[in-house]
């Protein structure tokens, strides 16, 4: 009996120890302006892995570079029936942990074709494309169309060409899209349904990274301002 106590208690004491400083500490990925907060270092590595394979896409695609140190924080819980959110003007993304993504998981979205690995990888750089936008001059009070077009378009060009083709043909958008479908009221109604328009018009484009590009100089305007 003596004897259990003491291990149970010292394997307790260990677990503490060990997870403590990933805790309070976070990881500095890299060559990387981000940094992670994990309660496991795999899923920390993870982040990173996804973090760097962002940057380098951003980077060939006219989307801004990150040029100040972006915080993420692997979190048990969030908002309703988010699976991550970024908080904007603070550097600062939280996503839930990949088995916390699985439990919330639409499983009639966009996405949900993809592994679990996959999905979470793609929802760090589709967080991260938002902490990148914030440089984006915006002539309107809200730039969320543009803003999500891109993040969408950066999540789904970080899948492999196979999931990208899935993503294409869950679409089922055999058909030219218009710009006039990729609205604010779509995006907010039906964010899915906006993830899909947005990838299927920007395969429409000749030069995507280009488009992108004219987006992000603010040649290309998605929004428009409501009165
Ligand atoms: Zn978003």
């Amino acid at each position: 009996m003596g004897n259990t106590g003491r291990r149970a208690a010292a394997t307790l004491l260990c677990s503490v120890l060990s997870a403590a400083p990933l805790r309070s500490e976070p990881m500095v990925c890299p060559d990387s302006v981000v940094s992670v907060t994990s309660g496991s270092s795999h899923v920390a590595e993870t982040v990173c892995e996804a973090a760097a394979f962002a940057e380098e896409m951003f980077g060939q695609c006219n989307v801004p570079s990150l040029d100040r140190p972006v915080a993420i924080h692997v979190v048990e819980d969030l908002l309703d029936g988010c699976v991550a959110l970024y908080h904007c003007g603070n550097d600062k993304i939280e996503v839930l942990t990949p088995g916390k993504v699985d439990e919330r998981r639409d499983p009639d979205g966009a996405f949900s074709f993809l592994p679990s690995k996959d999905y979470f990888r793609s929802i760090i750089v589709h967080e991260l494309s938002h902490a990148a936008f914030d440089s984006v001059p915006c002539p309107f009070s809200s730039c969320a169309a543009a803003n999500e077009y891109v993040a969408y378009s950066m999540q789904v060009m970080s899948l492999s060409e196979e999931e990208q083709r899935t993503f294409a043909a869950r679409a089922d958008l055999d058909r030219k899209v218009s710009r006039d479908e990729l609205s604010k009221m779509i995006l907010y109604f039906a964010p899915h349904r906006f993830a899909q328009r947005a990838w299927t018009h920007l395969q429409q484009r000749d030069d995507p990274c280009a488009f992108i590009g004219q987006i992000t100089d603010g040649t290309v305007l998605l929004d428009r301002e409501h009165f």
